[in-house]
């Protein structure tokens, strides 16, 4: 079984116009790693702009978020179809900031993985435990019950991004056994339901990751890639770390 790597930045609440030239910096840097598929998901302001930077270059461009319905009512919110419509190829659903500023629960994030399947685009989905949570041994419990309840039993085509809640722009990462472990468990729960199909869904990493550690987070079994926040939007940073898979 071969998943070809991804590794995919999250770009936050982060990035005005000009910012297409790192973008830009990425689309050059990338004809050197053909091993590994690299994305950006920069804020939904940018979307159609950095589509139109990268046609033809294989960086893909992502979304943040999407609302689970595809027209209506519903200020200030977006849908998959928009997004898909802007040039955006996947979305993330059900990051820990989306769980813990917006209330976003396991069965809104699902809602939202249907959508994403609805607009044929890939849904990229998190789960994570906190920090409580790992120190009180609950960690594979809690990511087990949220890889759960945030997919149905017929979501095709997503992708997992393993990110616990303490690692994200602390500093501070899992063990690689720890990784391991986790990652374990997911492609666990992925086969028991959904078959083959589980054995092929890519499950990503996600939390701190920078250039010096990634070599010994990717390099570990059932890890497809990486989800990166921070060190994603300077293109240097973020092409040495997909440069691992060179
Ligand atoms: C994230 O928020 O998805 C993330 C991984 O952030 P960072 O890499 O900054 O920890």
């Amino acid at each position: 079984m071969t998943r070809r790597p991804l590794v995919a930045g999250n770009w936050k609440m982060n990035g005005f116009v000009a910012a297409v030239s790192v973008l830009e910096q990425i689309v050059a840097g990338a004809r050197a790693l053909s091993n590994v598929e690299l994305m950006v998901c920069p804020p939904a302001t940018l979307i159609a702009g950095f589509a139109v930077a990268a046609r033809g270059s294989g960086v893909l461009i992502g979304a943040q978020d999407c609302h689970a319905l595809a027209l209506g009512a519903h200020t200030g919110d977006i849908s998959a179809e928009m997004l898909k419509d802007a040039g955006a190829v996947a979305v993330i659903v059900g990051h820990s900031e989306r769980r813990q500023y917006h209330g976003e629960t396991d069965a809104a994030v699902r809602a939202k993985v249907l959508a994403a399947g609805r607009a044929g685009m890939v849904a990229i989905v998190c789960v994570g435990e906190t920090g409580a949570e790992r120190g009180a041994g609950r960690a594979l419990e809690v990511v087990e019950l949220q890889l759960e309840g945030s997919l149905s039993d017929d979501s095709t085509g997503f992708v997992i991004a393993y990110e616990p809640v303490w690692a994200i722009g602390t500093g501070r990462t899992p063990t690689p056994g720890d990784v391991a472990e986790m990652h374990r468990l997911i492609r666990e729960r992925l086969v028991l339901r959904y078959g083959h199909g589980g054995e092929e869904t890519r499950i990503l990493y996600g939390g701190s990751v920078n250039p010096a550690n990634a070599g010994d987070l990717l390099r570990v079994e059932n890890v497809d890639g990486a989800l990166i926040g921070g060190a994603s939007l300077k293109a240097a940073e973020f092409l040495a770390i997909a440069g691992v898979y060179r």
